[in-house]
């Protein structure tokens, strides 16, 4: 949906409004539309910060829906006597939670899951839309910020931005079109046990392509992913004179006008592009 109108990426929350929008009918998942509020509390936990706890319910004729195939399914049990919380973007200071009793249901295709919430993703204990802003957030700015920013802990992003990735991008494919100039390296993590070979993409200094470990075999899993279009729009490839990437971009860029910038000066070539950009 970002691709459809680059305006959108620029706000998380026209995003949210664009993508609940999106939706269609009885399903549109707006927490405005979708959650019934019946009544909320506000209160302050032994830390001193404030809450606000809103109790709601569904739509009714959406209750027994499945989380997966959103269909209609009969229910499995009762609504439990204990309810679910879920942590909605605060109010101003204000954390704002979201309580409600779930229930299981029976769906033919999937199996006894707890009854869908319009919502929250999946196996979530965030809204929808606080998923949607960390995973925002997560794209611009350092995960540790993020965290800070939203207060939630560090491994919380990343399960954030797992369950939103989908709506945020549903063709990822789409980010191997078009690449004209890219960059290829490997980094280490863990102290240097672990390998990651990382593909960028100069033009719009943003990382298209990952995967664990290095090496030929690596890099080939990439190149043998793209199509002809998108291997034939690649000019200019950058790398740091590893022999394996030389060979590989030898083998798999050998058409006519490509031009591979390769060998011992792959860092400075790295610089001038991007000298010319800013510049
Ligand atoms: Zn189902």
């Amino acid at each position: 949906m970002w691709q459809k109108d680059d305006r959108i990426r620029k706000s998380p929350l026209k995003f949210c409004v664009y993508y609940y929008s999106e939706l269609e009918g009885d399903c549109q998942a707006s927490i405005i539309t979708e959650l019934w509020p019946e009544n909320f509390n506000l209160y302050s936990d032994e830390d001193g910060v404030k809450h606000i706890r809103i109790k709601a319910r569904p739509n009714k004729w959406h209750e027994n829906d499945c989380p997966f195939c959103h269909k209609s399914c009969p229910a499995y049990d009762k609504h439990s006597s204990k309810p679910t919380t879920w942590r909605g973007l605060d109010w101003g200071g204000i954390l704002v939670e979201v309580e409600y009793q779930t229930h299981r249901i029976i769906c033919l295709e999937h199996g006894v899951y707890v009854a869908k919430v319009p919502w929250a993703y999946p196996g979530s204990r965030f809204t929808k839309d606080f998923d949607l802003t960390v995973a925002w957030f997560a794209s611009y700015l350092p995960r540790s910020t993020t965290s800070y920013f939203m207060r939630v802990d560090w491994e919380t992003v990343g399960r954030c931005v797992n369950r939103a990735l989908h709506d945020l991008e549903p063709e990822r494919s789409r980010r191997l079109d078009g690449l004209v100039n890219i960059g290829i390296d490997e980094t280490s993590y863990k102290k240097g046990h672990k390998y990651i070979t990382v593909i960028v993409n100069h033009d719009t200094n943003t990382v298209v392509w990952a995967s664990e470990g290095h090496g030929k075999s690596v890099l080939e899993k990439f190149y043998k992913q793209l199509t002809p279009e998108q291997l034939s729009s690649i000019k200019v490839v950058t790398g740091d004179g590893a022999k394996w990437i030389t060979e590989c971009v030898n083998e798999y860029n050998s058409f006519q006008n490509c031009l591979s910038y390769l060998g011992g000066i792959g860092y400075l070539i790295n610089y001038i592009i991007f000298y010319l950009k800013y510049s």
